[in-house]
């Protein structure tokens, strides 16, 4: 049974159930239940009207884009990328055989350090992936202009960074290509899905190809794909979040505020500020804490919170370089990542979602406070 007192870090959004249940009628009358119908053709549209992004591509999670916009790409040999991020971002460059280059981060931000990344390119470095961390726009214009110079492709893994917008422009026009995830946990959600971003017809065909196993038409397949096909279903149950997407940002932006109100002055703990010309999602709240001027660990804390029913999580600790697979690379050492240990080892991410209530986000105030 659900523990009533539990405060849990997320809460997913949810489409109305009478509402779902219309559509789901009109599918099975349809008897259409995959393979790119009606629900997907209309949930692309308007999450490109939505967007402001010339072309998207639907997908079955947020970790199949990833995978394969490399392989659409044709990435090969070594790829820049952050060690701080959800370790799905750099299995994809593993997975397709690729090897991942750590920079660190910068920490007024959470995002790969652009100062950085020249140092780390070599002769065999072909792409660059960084990650919008919670939601924080990546240093897009210097980043480019890298690309440009080493002929280097970009995609941004971007599953935190839905509705973010800089100067009225979407966050996912950046790059060569962005990804998306619908996973419950993120902002807005299909249960499960993903999306990619690109910018041109021809690619965006070839992204459709790949995620129906390369079929062109009936008898003509045109490269290695493989089953990324999101179903009508879940399609139409993303075209009725998209609706109140925008009310469940908002809500999650007042919680924010109550959280900076109050943690403000709290010797030890510091947080993000509102970005200039920004629209943020607000997607997590992460705190740091300096354990010095704090008087407690940040797993002391953690640890409290917990034992007070208030589930924080410590993302990201541990970092994606610090895993079995990765720990062993040169650029994996820690001496290379200062600023990426620092944060890893200070942040617990606060409960953050739209549905939180005025006594949750106190309980967890006060938590923190005493
Ligand atoms: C959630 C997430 C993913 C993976 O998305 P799924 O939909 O769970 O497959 C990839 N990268 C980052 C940064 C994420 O937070």
């Amino acid at each position: 049974m659900a523990n009533k007192n539990l405060i849990t870090i997320t809460s997913p959004l949810l489409p109305d159930i009478d509402e779902f249940h219309e559509l789901l009628k009109q599918i099975w009358d349809s008897k259409w239940i995959t393979n790119c119908g009606s629900f997907h053709q209309q949930l692309e549209q308007d999450l490109n009207e939505y967007f402001g992004v010339p072309f998207i591509s639907l997908f079955t999670n947020g970790t199949l884009p990833l995978l394969i916009s490399l392989q659409a790409l044709r990435i090969i040999g070594e790829v820049i990328t952050t060690p701080y991020s959800f370790v799905a971002t750099t299995h994809c460059i593993w997975w397709n055989g690729c090897k991942p280059v750590f920079v660190d981060i910068d920490p007024s931000t959470g995002n790969l350090d652009s100062n950085k990344i020249e140092a780390a390119i070599t002769p065999k470095t072909t792409a660059i992936m960084p990650v919008h961390v919670y939601g924080n726009p990546c240093d897009i214009n210097k980043i480019q202009d890298i690309a440009d110079r080493y002929g280097l492709k970009v995609i941004y893994d971007a599953a935190h960074a839905f509705g973010v917008r800089v100067k009225g422009d979407s966050i996912l026009n950046a790059g060569d290509i962005s990804t998306l995830s619908f996973h419950a946990t993120k902002v807005f959600n299909t249960i499960e899905g993903g999306a990619m971003i690109i910018h041109d017809e021809a690619m965006k065909k070839r992204i459709d190809y790949l995620k129906n196993f390369g079929f062109a038409d009936e008898v003509t397949v045109v490269g290695p794909g493989i089953n990324s096909k999101i179903d009508e279903m879940r399609c139409a149950y993303g075209i009725l979040n998209l609706r109140q997407v925008d009310t469940a940002i908002e809500a999650r932006h007042q919680v924010a505020l109550k959280y900076r109100e109050a943690l403000r002055s709290i010797d030890g703990i510091s947080f993000f500020d509102d970005i200039p010309d920004v629209r943020h999602n607000y997607s997590y709240f992460p705190i740091f804490i300096d354990e010095k001027k704090y008087g407690m660990s940040r797993d002391e804390l953690y640890d409290k919170m917990k034992e007070a029913n208030i589930l924080g999580r410590r993302y990201f600790y541990p970092l994606i370089s610090e895993f079995s697979t990765y720990r062993g690379l040169d650029s994996a050492r820690p001496e290379n990542l200062p600023n990426a240990h620092k944060m890893a080892n200070s942040v617990i991410c606060l409960p953050m979602h739209h549905a939180l209530n005025e006594e949750d986000i106190q309980r967890t105030i006060n938590c923190i406070i005493k």
